[in-house]
């Protein structure tokens, strides 16, 4: 039977290929360490659960919200970024559309947005979905490239020759999954000197990790030099990470109020206004638990990165790694491993998902190939699992990469 061009044109995840698998060396009694987690391993905040519970005992929990989402959280959104992002008067000019998720936030983003045919800039490391998103709606994605010598950073300069008269769109994703970094302040600046030169450009800054930065100095974003930008910026947020509630998909666009509308059409017809229950319970809750809630997180965090910096240290492996300051990840570049040696070849191809494999089926850890992530050659490792374990993976990483 036939299926759509379409979705031909969609890449397969190579991470469920190797979940698959790791969960077949687990049933077949193999102890597996899966640092491959997008998200953390502990509940909401119990006054976050409390709320949801209370709504639960309502009629309107239970119905369809409005499409663009119920318009306190909406309202308290806007307040709460503005505040966050100290945008003063600048914010309130901005609407907000809620979704289920960000994924659906950008997915329906880049709908409202671009044409067949139109050039989206992706920073790499990049999102994995962002590239299959583009193409989806016939948008081609073009990469700018970025390496551990340059912390993550994409190229200023690099981007600006990118740009020409097709580019629709740039998105930014700092603090960035896989990289594990927020892009510096100067470099924010940069971007907005850039931008200005640009005024037909769209700028998507995806900020679902805005909350999880355990190293000074914060994250800043490019918005925040010039106002102005704002209007034609598209902030993406989440309860994803920031309340740990992956699952519970609820996640939001800020931006101006004619590209709320219009995300809203296609929302309205695709999948009708997000979960009422969580938004209700959302209203009710009072964002000032957040901070607290992720100081722990946060410790943890840091202290993993840590951790793995000193075992990469103490292993000789250098110029492999840049040490991560935000989100949950920590990127290895294998192509200055020992390791390496066996893997080269002549073609030049991307050998992330042959080395991810090795090192899942010899030492039973499982880690996010990077190729996908526009990162050739490299694997995405998560912080988040409980400290012993994790040294016990980290331990069987190093000792891969450092056999030839
Ligand atoms: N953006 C980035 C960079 C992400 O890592 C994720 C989730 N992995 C999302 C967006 C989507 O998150 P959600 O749909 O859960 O809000």
């Amino acid at each position: 039977m036939h299926l759509s061009s379409r979705v031909k044109g969609v890449s397969e995840s190579i991470t469920m290929q190797l979940n698959d698998k790791a969960a077949a060396l687990a049933e077949e009694g193999r102890m597996v360490y899966n640092l491959s987690a997008g998200q953390l391993p502990v509940k909401p905040p119990q006054d976050f659960i409390d709320k949801l519970h209370q709504q639960l005992n309502f009629l309107k929990s239970y119905q369809y919200a409005p499409v663009a989402g119920v318009g306190e959280l909406r309202k308290k959104i806007l307040t709460h970024h503005a505040r966050e992002r100290r945008l003063g008067p600048a914010g309130e000019g901005l609407d907000v559309l809620l979704s289920n998720g960000s994924k659906q936030s950008i997915y329906i983003a880049l709908g409202a947005l671009i044409d067949p045919g139109d050039e989206v800039i992706l920073l790499a490391p990049y999102w994995v979905s962002y590239p299959e998103m583009v193409k989806f709606w016939g948008g081609i994605p073009l990469t700018v490239k970025s390496n551990v010598f340059d912390a993550y950073g994409p190229s200023l300069e690099d981007i600006g020759r990118l740009i020409t008269p097709r580019t629709r769109a740039i998105i930014i994703n700092s603090p960035n999954n896989p990289a594990g970094v927020h892009y510096p302040a100067t470099w924010m600046r940069g971007l907005a000197d850039l931008v200005k030169q640009h005024p037909d450009l769209w700028l998507l800054s995806d900020e679902v990790y805005a909350e999880l930065a355990y190293f000074d100095p914060q994250p800043s974003w490019f918005y925040q030099e010039d106002a102005a930008l704002l209007e034609r910026t598209l902030v993406f947020g989440a309860i994803s990470k920031c309340l740990a509630a992956t699952g519970l998909r609820l996640g939001w666009t800020i931006a101006p109020p004619s590209v709320v509308q219009a995300m809203g059409r296609i929302q309205g017809q695709a999948t009708s206004g997000a979960s009422a229950l969580i938004q209700r319970a959302l209203v009710e809750y009072d964002f000032a638990g957040i901070p607290p809630f992720l100081e722990p997180v946060k410790a943890h965090l840091r202290r993993a990165s840590d951790l793995v910096r000193a075992k990469l240290r103490e292993a000789d492996l250098h110029n492999v790694w840049y040490q991560s300051h935000s989100a949950f990840y920590f990127m290895l570049d294998f192509s200055r491993t020992p390791v390496f040696a066996r893997f080269q070849s002549e073609d030049g191809l991307d050998k992330s998902k042959e080395i991810c494999q090795e090192i899942l089926e010899r030492h039973g850890v499982l880690l996010v190939p990077g190729g996908d992530f526009g990162l050739p050659n490299s694997a995405r490792m998560s912080l988040t699992m409980e400290e012993v374990p994790f040294q016990e993976a980290l331990s069987r990483v190093v000792k891969y990469l450092q056999d030839r």
